[in-house]
């Protein structure tokens, strides 16, 4: 029999990652197409089906060698009718039939989801999860995103709104605003965005020294790879910070544990390639605060597709509703 192939998407707010994948979650052809928000996010899904259609006929492939698209979207997506409640930065309207305009234009079935939960997906499917049912995903990137998976199912709630693990409030009292219209959540602290803010508060004192400072002086800003990087040799400020971060991300993910004692809790997103100088300060507070049983079964690791799991796990999503 010839092999099949599934379609993986990752819409994001400036590019769209594409993917031919093989049945076994391997990555066969990828490339990215530009995200097109004028006239309403009209052109979104049609820019989506040519661009699969012409990447068949450089490949010299036929339609048919396709089974389905699996899209991870950046908003809250209702699973059971593909409609994408509200994303401002796409230019759609609340609402928009995501799924159903897809399937229109590309003649495949569709499967929608949220695309933290599609990282979590493909984590499972053929990343540092493979072969765990159990497991959650936090993506540390500019903001902070969550999937929950139990029993091999993604956990979503009555509203489709559960492992918004980076709207967990980590301080309940004087946090920072967020853009959900809270304070103090955790997205304020361990994304991307929250650690250059953290940064920014230390930098701001008059005594500032060191590495971390240095930088700040030369070029008017910092990023948080230059926080981890400083913190790599021992500069005092960004150890600070990184100390902060962990202490957070390490409370949070412990008592997410305590509630599920998941198999594998995996850190993604860009944040994480920090590497092993985050990941171990994370083990130091999730083992402070998690419960002994959960401390002693529930591992921490770092997520290995990088940018590819949303795809690879929006093509696990379209296979598993295939195969139902
Ligand atoms: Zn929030």
């Amino acid at each position: 029999m010839t092999e099949k192939w599934i379609v993986g998407v990752d819409l994001g707010g400036t590019t769209i990652k594409l993917a031919f994948i093989n049945m076994n979650g391997e990555i066969l052809h990828k490339w990215e197409i530009p995200t097109d928000n004028s006239n309403e996010g009209q052109n979104i899904t049609r820019n989506i089906a040519n661009t699969i259609n012409q990447k068949l006929e450089q490949l010299k492939e036929q339609k048919s060698k396709l089974v389905g698209l699996g899209m991870g979207a950046p908003g809250p997506v209702d699973y059971n009718t593909g409609i994408i409640r509200n994303v401002v930065n796409l230019g759609w309207k609340d609402n928009f039939p995501l799924q159903e305009s897809l399937q229109t234009l590309t003649e495949l079935p569709v499967a929608i989801e949220n695309d933290a939960n599609c990282a979590a997906l493909g984590e499972m499917w053929n990343g540092a999860g493979k072969g765990t049912s159990d497991l959650v995903c936090v993506t540390l990137g500019t903001g902070v995103g969550g999937g929950v998976i139990a029993n091999g199912n993604i956990v979503r709630g009555i509203s489709g709104a559960a492992g918004e693990i980076g709207h967990i409030t980590s301080i309940p009292v004087g946090g920072a605003p967020c853009n959900c219209g809270k304070t103090g959540c955790l997205e304020t602290i361990a994304s991307a965005t929250g650690i250059v803010r953290l940064a920014e508060i230390e930098l701001s004192n008059a005594g500032a020294k060191g590495q971390l400072a240095k930088i700040h002086q030369d070029n008017g800003k910092v990023t948080a790879k230059d926080v981890f990087d400083c913190a790599r040799v021992q500069d005092e400020l960004a150890t600070k910070i990184l100390d902060e971060v962990a202490l957070h991300l390490g409370f949070a993910l412990a008592n997410i544990a305590n509630t599920l004692n998941p198999e594998l809790i995996v850190l993604g997103g860009g944040v994480s390639r920090a590497g092993d100088i985050l990941l171990n300060k994370v083990k130091e507070n999730f083992s402070q605060y998690a419960f002994t049983s959960v401390r002693e079964s529930t591992n921490l690791a770092l997520a290995t597709l990088g940018n590819d799991a949303g795809a690879i796990g929006a093509a696990w999503l379209i296979k598993n509703k295939l195969a139902k």
